[in-house]
């Protein structure tokens, strides 16, 4: 699904990602961990084109996005993208949020959009706030509808950018719950977070960088009991 081949970034002269190749197949859960500033972010925005890279492949899905001719907007509707704030659409109602981007860049017919809104937002456990506007949510319940309304773009991969930082300690198994079953349902996602516990459970994969290098990329049960660097051992003895 993935292919990233001596991935370059740069803003400046600040190196912001150094040399980094990896895969993600299809249906695989890749965890993307590693210090604040490491590059963790900027690594995700190279995926769905919110950054050009500045030198390297990216592949996904078959598209080149490093390539000459990319229709962008064709690339980003394969990609779902949940942020640390959720950015829902505030002066609309939760089922327009979902349905808003399947009519007006997918053209599709409202009635089928909202149908298909419904079910995501029952898969989520939302169905009754479909009337309400974001403002009168809960952090917990606003991260839901976004993960709701990138699926509703009907996505082939999906990217989360710590999607429980900004959540109250409370709400963050709640969101990690609809990951687990988005994850369980055979979705190909890359996932930045500091939940270990999820790292750990639910990825196939953990990615650690560091400084924007690609310091260690394995299974979790490696990683976590016996990981191969120093900057990894660091890393851990902190957070766990
Ligand atoms: P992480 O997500 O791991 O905390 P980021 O990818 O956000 O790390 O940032 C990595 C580095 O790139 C940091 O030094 C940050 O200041 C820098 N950076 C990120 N985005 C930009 C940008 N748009 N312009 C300039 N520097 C940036
Ligand atoms: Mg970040």
């Amino acid at each position: 699904m993935i292919k990233v081949e001596k991935l370059y970034k740069k803003f400046g002269s600040n190196e912001v990602l150094k040399d980094i190749s990896t895969e993600i197949k299809k249906g695989e859960v890749v965890s993307i961990i590693g210090p604040s500033g490491s590059g963790k972010s900027t690594f995700l925005r190279c995926l769905n084109l919110l950054e050009t890279p500045t030198s390297g492949t990216v592949i996904v899905n078959g598209q080149n996005l490093s390539g000459p001719k990319k229709d962008i907007q064709k690339i980003r509707q394969q990609i779902g993208m949940v942020f640390q704030h959720f950015h829902l659409f505030p002066h609309l109602t939760v089922l327009e949020n979902l349905t808003y981007a399947p009519m007006k860049v997918k053209g599709e017919k409202k009635a089928l959009a909202e149908d298909k809104a419904r079910t995501l937002l029952k898969r989520v456990g939302l169905s009754d706030k479909e009337k309400a506007y974001p403002s009168s949510l809960s952090g917990g319940q606003k991260q839901r509808v976004a993960i709701a309304r990138a699926l509703a773009m009907e996505p082939e991969l999906m990217l989360f950018d710590e999607p429980t930082s900004a959540l109250d300690p409370e709400m963050v198994k709640e969101v990690l719950e609809v990951m687990k079953d988005l994850a369980k349902s055979g979705m190909t996602m890359a996932v930045v977070t500091h939940e270990m516990g999820f790292a750990r459970e639910v990825a196939d994969r953990v990615l650690f960088l560091d400084h924007g290098v690609l310091v260690e990329d394995g299974e979790p049960v490696e990683f976590f009991s016996s990981p191969k660097t120093e900057r990894a051992r660091d890393f851990l003895e902190k957070v766990l």
